[in-house]
């Protein structure tokens, strides 16, 4: 029988299930089909209870309903691992390898246990549990994955940082279950997807919230030039992307802000408070004053009607003395009142004189903020902060610092042709095309008149250099106007890359020299250091 051909065994089994009056089913179909090439007859395949198993599984997602469809067809196949796949991803399990040669109903992952969110641990397409790669290596590098996007996550949600510790223990196990250790994944990353969404609302909550303090600061002052300009580029630098670098510029402009708030809010209460002692005084100095001109008055008429009724001299004389001495203490509160005026003019005027010193002294400690308010760029001190924060950072990571300084070219003819107002627009023209060019990480500050410094941190000379000429090339794209006239700034830069012993200010100094030289060899041009 062995030797027969297949052909002949579908003929002789055909023809064994009419001798025997047996229903032409796959089943029997198979058992007799066995039985003549001499195979093991293996136990009929339970489609019927596969069938009620089919039915009692939910079909509620597309991904079940595929599933389900996908089951049922190899129940009809009698395909045993069709119907393993498809419980499988029912379960959430990828399906095992298929052995080479079998055909396996390919069935993804069932879409079943996938949360509505996208962040989830995808299946692998390829056998995912019994491939070689699940190493425990591979484990460990999962485990250190989660590990260090755990920051990003937070760490209010207590279940979240159990169920967290629990999966990365359990991959990091010397002889972790794969089976397991999916079923965790799968749960997890459900979960992470929850808590992503959560930290992102709260990056857009927070950010709103930061956009409405910033807007309410600039409603209070409208009034004051420097501040409304500082608000103007905090609105600017608060837009997304957001990035460090730029919180950390936020953080800067917002305590300069702050400051200079609460140094305004100060001087006005104490002008008020003077005004207010000022003003009451004047009010009792004018009561007294009407109160003594009145009992001067009545006195005057009491004495008046009396020597009308004198008959002697003798009447008139105590009368008299009578209005000697009213005309005299008349004279006197009027005396006082208008020594009490003046020494209050005189208050008035220290007062003033004060509050002039206070507003000098406000200026000069405005200059102290971190930033120039003509071109939003930072000053001298917040290049200082900034100098000292990129060299500590390439001290630590040993990458590239680069610091450009840039002059712009005949400067002081554009202000005599044009004149200040005009070359005022021009520096700051060129900080926001700077800015505009430059990377986020990068740093501009005005370091004196028309000189610029940009700090590039990593960056190598050569990238350095390209990134200034970037920006010569962007200005002459974007001249700006004065009046009817077109402007067209150009300058000379020089570049240096930080070297190893050197510190932030040596590095800006050997710019400066190439800067020169740039300048030297006919302007608008960059040269490295
Ligand atoms: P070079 O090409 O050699 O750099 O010549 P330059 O004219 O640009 O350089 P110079 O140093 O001779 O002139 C710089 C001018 O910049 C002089 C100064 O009046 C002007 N300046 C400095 N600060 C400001 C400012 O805030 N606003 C305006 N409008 N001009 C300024
Ligand atoms: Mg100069
Ligand atoms: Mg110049």
């Amino acid at each position: 029988m062995i030797d027969k051909k297949p052909f002949e065994i579908a003929r002789e089994t055909l023809k064994q299930l009419t001798v025997r009056k047996l229903a032409p089913t796959p089943i029997n179909y198979q058992r007799i089909y066995s039985e003549i090439a001499g195979l093991p007859i293996e136990p009929p395949f339970p489609a019927d209870r596969l069938r009620d198993i089919a039915i009692a599984l939910p079909t509620k997602t597309p991904g079940q309903q595929r599933q389900r469809g996908l089951l049922e067809s190899s129940i009809n196949n009698l395909n045993w691992d069709g119907v393993k796949s498809a419980l499988m991803a029912y379960g959430g399990f990828s399906p095992a390898a298929p052995e080479p040669g079998k055909a396996v109903a390919g069935v993804p992952l069932v879409d079943a246990v996938k949360p509505a969110t996208p962040i989830m641990v995808e299946p692998d397409p390829a056998p995912a549990i019994t491939a070689p790669a699940l190493t425990s290596d591979f484990f460990a590098q999962i485990a250190r994955l989660i590990d260090y996007a755990l920051p990003a996550m937070g760490q209010d949600d207590e279940r979240f940082l159990e169920q967290t510790h629990a999966l990365t223990k359990a991959l990091r196990q010397p002889n972790a279950d794969a089976v397991s250790v999916k079923q965790m994944l799968v749960n997890y990353g459900h979960r992470l997807s929850f808590a992503a969404e959560d930290q992102a609302e709260i990056k857009n909550v927070l950010l709103k919230l930061l956009h409405l303090i910033i807007e309410n600061i600039s409603h209070l002052s409208i009034d004051d030039g420097w501040l409304k300009g500082q608000v103007d580029a905090l609105m600017e630098v608060c837009a997304p992307p957001l990035t460090l670098r730029r919180l950390d510029d936020v953080e800067q402009r917002l305590k300069d802000v702050i400051f200079k708030q609460t140094e305004a809010k100060t001087r006005a209460v104490q002008a008020q408070e003077e005004m207010r002692q000022m003003l009451a005084t004047f009010v009792d100095r004018l009561a007294a004053m009407s109160q003594s001109t009145g009992s001067f008055h009545d006195k005057l008429e009491e004495s008046a009607r009396l020597i009308e009724q004198a008959k002697t001299i003798t009447d008139i004389a105590p009368v008299l003395k009578d209005v000697v001495g009213a005309t005299r203490n008349m004279a006197h509160d009027s005396e006082s009142a208008r020594s009490e005026l003046q020494s209050m003019k005189k208050r008035a005027e220290t007062t003033e004189a004060e509050l002039i010193k206070l507003h000098q002294e406000l200026d000069r400690v405005s200059s102290l903020a971190r930033h120039d308010p003509l071109t939003g760029a930072l000053n001298r001190q917040g290049l200082d902060e900034a100098l000292n924060r990129e060299v500590s950072k390439f001290k630590r990571q040993d990458s590239p610092l680069c610091m450009a300084l840039l002059d712009i070219d005949n400067f002081k003819k554009l202000n005599d042709t044009l004149g200040h107002a005009t070359g005022d627009v021009a520096l700051a023209h060129l900080a926001g095309v700077a800015r505009e060019v430059m990377r986020p990480q990068d740093t501009l500050a005005r370091y004196g008149g028309e000189e610029f410094v940009i700090l590039l941190p990593d960056t190598p000379l050569d990238k350095g250099i390209e990134a200034m000429t970037r920006l010569q090339r962007e200005l002459t794209k974007r001249f700006f106007m004065a009046g009817t006239e077109k402007v067209l700034i150009t300058f000379s830069a020089g570049v240096a890359q930080l070297a190893a012993n050197e510190t932030g200010p040596d590095a800006i100094k050997r710019a400066d020299q190439a800067m020169y030289l740039a300048k030297r060899a006919g302007k608008n041009r960059v040269l490295g250091a």
